[in-house]
């Protein structure tokens, strides 16, 4: 059969081989498939420029016309711009870019005449554009009379504009291919879909998103698309959830002695309710045959750990060993020593390993591993090397797990010959949509409450020139036996930099905190693990007051007596991040506080974040407003899965299409699980077409 979409894209009118090479390298175009899902980004139409003077929010995007006053480069390093001040008979305002400025400084010079696209920011009664999209024009040509009356915008680079690749060029190219590719794109969605949810055709739908008649149309024809996306991807996940819950898994039938020893004897406090649910959902699954793959969420300081050692003595009960990994080695450090103080009198043999480990340590435990003789092992990654190998794992448990990356995931996967239960613990709550996607072939047990007695953290946000008072609140709350973080952040590209801030910083608090009457302890990513782990012990027994550090602290640490966590430059940091760090603190029965540290300029991000942190504790909703503020590709742990590479959709916005695909695609697999039937041929297609490079992901979680 002749395939119009897999002819070479240097054939297509209007392209060539020179074009086409461009294609090639700078956006994976290589064949007239590929053009085609090519999307624009936005639509201008044309005719709706308004003024400067007009602009009434920053909510909106405005398409303006003017002309530029000066061109200039301000700022060095990371803060290096360009800014061009442009204006129109009503006023005038500043445009920035941070990157390719060199390109755009060659278009712009004083005095050409320009069209301006993008959302407008008000920062102290001042208006700006950043990173505008603009276009130099000729004045003498109303704007509103060239081409078609509604242009598609072309995602387009440097090397691609250079070589004439503009976005009205890649407009006209992929007319050329739409007015070709008419008949060649067949309808893959069932009648019945198409018409419950009033879509338009397939055919329709590519064409009107290249070159809508109206918005109305172009609209349509994306929400056509996005549907087909989510709905290709949503059939994945969940035939992958049934292939799952049909691989064969090891069964833990028995609650043995080392469980109930635990929890008659050991155990320093009543379970939460949530707790035992959690439990009882994980035993559940562990006992039918099949493998368990299963999430474990739960805010900062829920209390999971408990949960993954009362399993893992599941696993003991039933002859197996179980495995916890954490994603630091501090982490991994601490879940040793706090789970070997809870198994005290138990006959349960536990082994740590990281990098760190000596040689001579390693090979007697990997020993004890490969005779069985050991029980539970602790690790960071160094669990993953292939000289790690158990007798019998049973269980494994992945904490924090939004620090892994998926391809590790499926190393540990591999260390059983029937797969050992996964479980894996993240306290980042995912919101419910994103959640349908990211963990969509997961059961989710969610706990939901927290240890009785826990005060809630007050937050509060001080500037810099509170630092005295900040002090004199450390001292009171030190002089009550309290202890202290102090956070600053370190982002790796400027890590000297950081570490600067961070010595700085330290030598200030070392004066506002002198010794002997004050022990300050220090800890960052650039120090020996044994360094760390002894700056850590001398924090953790009390004998220092106060802990400095960067985010190497972020994920996990439990030091009860800590009551202030002091986050510097806070306006820096994710929310996500800042959550975390807030979860240090508030894990006793005292009031704790975190303090939240920033200059005075903020920019509108920066404000909401931290405003964010100030009136909420509840991780889910810092969750929400965190996707909302950078959406899902930010979100730790997504980037790396690569399993929101979605061309149209967004996980967020289209929460309503990802439902409807949801919904559809569980109707669609409960009457055709093998998509067998000829109405389901076309998505069996699609689904193959990609299928290669997702299975990876798929094998795993
Ligand atoms: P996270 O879910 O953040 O990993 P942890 O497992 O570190 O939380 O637990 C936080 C603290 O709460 C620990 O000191 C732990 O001993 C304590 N804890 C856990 N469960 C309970 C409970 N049911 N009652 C009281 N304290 C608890
Ligand atoms: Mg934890």
């Amino acid at each position: 059969m002749f395939d119009f979409g897999a002819q070479q894209i240097e054939y297509l009118k209007g392209v060539g081989p020179a074009k086409a090479e461009v294609l090639k390298a700078e956006a994976g175009i290589h064949t007239y498939w590929d053009l085609l899902n090519y999307f624009p980004f936005r639509y201008v139409e044309k005719g709706h420029f308004i003024k400067i003077g007009q602009i009434r929010d920053d909510k909106n995007s405005v398409a303006l016309k003017g002309k530029i006053v000066s061109v200039t480069e301000k700022g060095f390093g990371r803060n290096k711009r360009l800014v061009a001040l442009f204006k129109d008979d009503t006023g005038s305002m500043e445009l920035t870019w941070f990157s390719g400025i060199r390109w755009i400084s060659q278009k712009l010079r004083p005095d050409v005449h320009v069209t301006v696209f993008g959302k407008p920011s008000i920062f102290n009664h001042r208006l700006s554009l950043n990173h505008p999209e603009i276009e130099v024009i000729d004045p003498a040509k109303p704007v509103n009379e060239e081409g078609l009356g509604i242009q598609p915008l072309y995602p387009s680079t440097e090397n691609m504009k250079n070589r004439g690749l503009t976005t009205k060029v890649m407009a006209n190219i992929t007319q050329n291919l739409c007015r070709q590719a008419y008949k060649s794109i067949p309808e893959i969605l069932p009648r019945s879909i198409t018409n419950r949810y009033r879509l338009l055709s397939r055919e329709e739908a590519y064409r009107h998103i290249h070159h809508p008649a109206s918005l109305a149309f172009a609209e349509a024809a994306r929400q056509r698309l996005k549907f087909e996306e989510l709905l290709i991807l949503q059939l994945k996940i969940l035939r992958q959830k049934l292939h799952v819950s049909k691989t064969r898994g090891l069964v833990f039938d028995k609650v043995g002695d080392h469980f109930l020893y635990f929890f008659n004897n050991n155990l320093a406090f009543e379970l939460t309710d949530a707790q035992k649910r959690v439990i009882k959902e994980i035993r559940g699954d562990t006992r039918t045959g099949f493998q368990m793959n299963r999430l474990l969420q739960g805010d900062v300081g829920s209390g999971k750990t408990i949960v993954a050692l009362m399993c893992m003595l599941l696993a003991v009960d039933n002859g197996f060993q179980a495995c916890l990994m954490a994603p630091t080695e501090i982490l991994a450090r601490q879940h040793f020593a706090s789970l070997s103080k809870m198994l005290a009198k138990m006959n349960v043999r536990m082994g740590l390993l990281t990098g760190s480990s000596t040689k001579k340590d390693r090979d007697i435990l990997l020993n004890l591993l490969g005779d069985g003789q050991m029980h539970l092992l602790v690790g960071t990654h160094a669990v993953l090397e292939d000289a790690v190998r158990f007798k019998n794992l049973g269980l494994v448990v992945i904490d924090e797990q939004h620090r892994f990356g998926v391809a590790q995931r499926a190393r540990l996967w591999e260390k059983g010959r029937i797969p050992p239960h996964v479980l894996v613990m993240t306290a980042t709550p995912i919101p419910r949509t994103l959640g349908m996607t990211l963990y969509g072939d997961l059961e989710v047990s969610v706990i939901d409450e927290l240890p009785p007695s826990r005060k809630p953290v007050k937050t509060l946000h001080l500037t810099d020139k509170d630092r005295l008072k900040l002090f004199a609140f450390l001292r009171q709350e030190i002089a009550k036996g309290r202890q202290a973080y102090i956070v600053y952040p370190l982002i790796q590209e400027s890590e000297n930099l950081d570490l600067k801030d961070l010595m700085d910083g330290y030598e200030s608090i070392s004066r506002a905190f002198p010794m002997p009457e004050y022990q300050l302890s220090i800890v960052h990513g650039k120090m020996k693990s044994e360094a760390k782990e002894f700056e850590m012990q001398r924090f953790k027994s009390g004998k220092t007051q106060i802990m400095v550090a960067t985010t190497v602290i972020e994920v996990g640490v439990d030091v009860p007596n800590a009551s202030v966590m002091v986050i510097e430059n806070s306006e820096r940091f994710g929310l996500a991040q800042l959550h975390q760090l807030r979860g240090r603190v508030g894990r006793g029965a005292e009031q704790s506080y975190c303090i939240l540290m920033s200059s005075d300029n903020l920019s509108g991000d920066a404000k909401e974040r931290i405003g964010t942190m100030v009136a909420t504790n509840d991780g889910f909703k810092i969750a929400e407003a965190d996707l909302k503020l950078r959406g899902p590709g930010d979100l730790q742990g997504t980037r790396q899965s690569g399993l929101l590479a979605l061309k149209l959709a967004d996980i967020v916005q289209d929460e309503n299409i990802v439902r409807a695909a949801r919904y559809t695609a569980t109707e669609i697999l409960q009457e055709d699980p093998g998509l067998t039937l000829p109405e389901h041929q076309g998505l069996a297609r699609e689904m193959e077409k990609d299928g290669k490079e997702k299975n990876i992901w798929a094998k795993i979680s």
